[in-house]
């Protein structure tokens, strides 16, 4: 049997969570194509390696595709497959349960670590412990961490097919799709992540005091749900349990306490530096630098020194 990974639909080119799950794809040992949706660039994607084929299926519904168009085209392609598997975001997480109802199989979400064909471990209680799993055999369908799996190279040379997808499911359509993040790198992959809280007390304090910090480091922007909930960063922004996994090598917690829900979404992180002045908030047990300071005063005084260097 075959593995098939969906790429992510990604502006910038090749999404780094594609990657991450082409690595994955290798577990199988078995061939593994790349679905790539609407005008993806499939030139591009033929260069990930272990990829031997890639299926464009370019219909126009597809450039924007909705959950239920994607499940009905993998379900047209599902016999040929014995794993069919995606980075865990927004779009696979909703197209790939209807997969795995409509062909009446399990639904592994968010795999960390594959641990046979048909076994996994994956977070449960907000990441506070792992469960192993063990899925019935035949057609696997899951979701994985990207941030467990190295991306794959970009030194292969897969062939590229253009294939038909079925029509358009047509009770929604998608009409437009609109990055919060404007230019700044994808948030479940960036490298460096500054991540604010309630404690920035407004919109206008919470992008006056991280956007610099933000753009001197390159880092995409996070933040708590008390501060989403509180209106000072958009909903896509939320860092967590109920919000976005993330895994960078440096992120940057400004006036975060370190509750539960928001530390399940930054336990991946490789260094984590936070910023609080409680020196008993929790994310001070788990950040590998505390910084014990008022939020206002510190973050401008480091950027001044990033702007020095
Ligand atoms: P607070 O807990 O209020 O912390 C503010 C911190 O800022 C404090 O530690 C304080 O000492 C510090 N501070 C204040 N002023 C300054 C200053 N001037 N300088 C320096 N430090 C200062 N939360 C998430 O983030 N993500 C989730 O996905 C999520 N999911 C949830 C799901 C459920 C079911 C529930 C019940 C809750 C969830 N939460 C989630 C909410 C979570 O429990 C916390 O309420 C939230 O993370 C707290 O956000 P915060 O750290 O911004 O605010």
């Amino acid at each position: 049997m075959n593995t098939l990974v969906i790429a992510e639909i990604y502006a910038g080119g090749i999404a780094r969570a594609t990657r991450q799950a082409t690595t994955a794809a290798q577990h199988w040992g078995q061939p593994v194509d790349l679905l790539v949706l609407g005008a993806t660039d499939a030139t591009a994607h033929a260069r990930i390696a272990g990829v031997r084929r890639v299926l464009q299926a370019d219909a126009t519904h597809l450039a924007q595709p909705t959950a239920e168009d994607l499940a009905k085209l993998l379900e047209s392609l599902a016999d040929q497959y014995g794993v069919i598997l995606a980075a865990h975001t927004s779009l696979a997480r909703n197209a790939l349960p209807r997969l795995a109802a409509r062909r009446g199989v399990g639904m592994i979400s968010e795999a960390v670590a594959l641990l046979g064909p048909a076994t996994y471990q994956r977070p449960i209680y907000a990441g506070n412990l792992l469960a192993t799993v063990e899925n019935t055999p035949g057609l696997q369908v899951l979701t994985v961490r990207g941030s467990r799996f190295a991306p794959a190279e970009l030194d292969g040379a897969a062939d590229v097919q253009r294939i038909e997808a079925p029509a358009a499911d047509g009770r929604s359509r998608v009409t437009g799709r609109h990055s919060a993040g404007g230019e700044r790198p994808e948030l479940a992959s960036a490298r460096v992540v500054v991540s604010g809280g309630r404690s920035l007390g407004s919109e206008a304090q919470f992008n006056a005091l991280l956007e610099p910090l933000a753009d001197q480091l390159g880092a995409a922007l996070g933040a708590t749900r008390a501060a989403v909930d509180a209106g000072y960063a958009p909903n896509e922004w939320q860092i967590g349990q109920t919000g976005t996994v993330v895994a960078p090598d440096l992120y940057v917690a400004v006036g975060i306490s370190g509750a539960v829900q928001h530390t399940a979404g930054i336990k991946d992180s490789r260094v984590i530096v936070a910023i609080n002045q409680d020196p008993d908030a929790p994310i001070m047990q788990l950040a590998d630098y505390a910084l014990v300071a008022d939020i206002f005063e510190a973050v401008p005084a480091l950027q001044q020194q990033l702007s020095a260097k």
